[in-house]
């Protein structure tokens, strides 16, 4: 079962304004994580349908996505791998050992891998909860029009 209280309090421990972009967002779960964070944008030439993917090696996580989607697309594929990053998910639960090779050449570098997580299609509580979370992040980078002008914008 999804913990989605779980996910309510790591947002709340996060201490976000209402709006953030993605630099400092980074840097605050780069706090928690207690590591720096590498953002690797990679062609996704041979990722199928992998659209994100979180490499953690004992010095730095880096956090590929896919030039070749659209910005917005982009940037939920980085929420999400930040969102197991967040859960403190570990394992592999979308790619198998040959994507896995495939994609680490595409960072060059295998050794120091403590573990791997992908964003795709695949649905598992892992998935859903790194979503949900996603989502809740992407909120904050792109937060909605407030309700409460209504007054000023019709000029009552
Ligand atoms: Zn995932």
């Amino acid at each position: 079962m999804s913990d989605l209280a779980n996910i309510d309090s790591v947002i709340l421990s996060l201490q976000l304004p209402d709006a953030i972009d993605m630099h400092s967002l980074l840097a605050r779960v780069e706090a928690v994580y207690g590591k720096k964070l590498q953002l690797t944008p990679v062609s996704g030439k041979g990722w199928g349908k992998t659209t994100g993917l979180w490499v953690d090696t004992v010095e730095v996580g880096f956090i590929l996505y896919r030039t070749c989607d659209p910005v917005l697309y982009q940037q939920h594929s980085i929420c999400h791998e930040l969102g197991h990053i967040l859960l403190r998910h570990t394992g592999c639960t979308v790619l198998n050992e040959k994507s896995a090779k495939n994609l680490f050449q595409s960072i060059g570098r295998k050794r120091g891998m403590a573990s791997l997580l992908a964003r795709g299609n695949d649905r598992n509580i892992q998935e859903i909860e790194a979503e949900t979370l996603a989502f809740k992040l992407a909120e904050k980078l792109h937060p909605p029009y407030s309700d409460s002008s209504i007054d000023e914008v019709f000029g009552l």
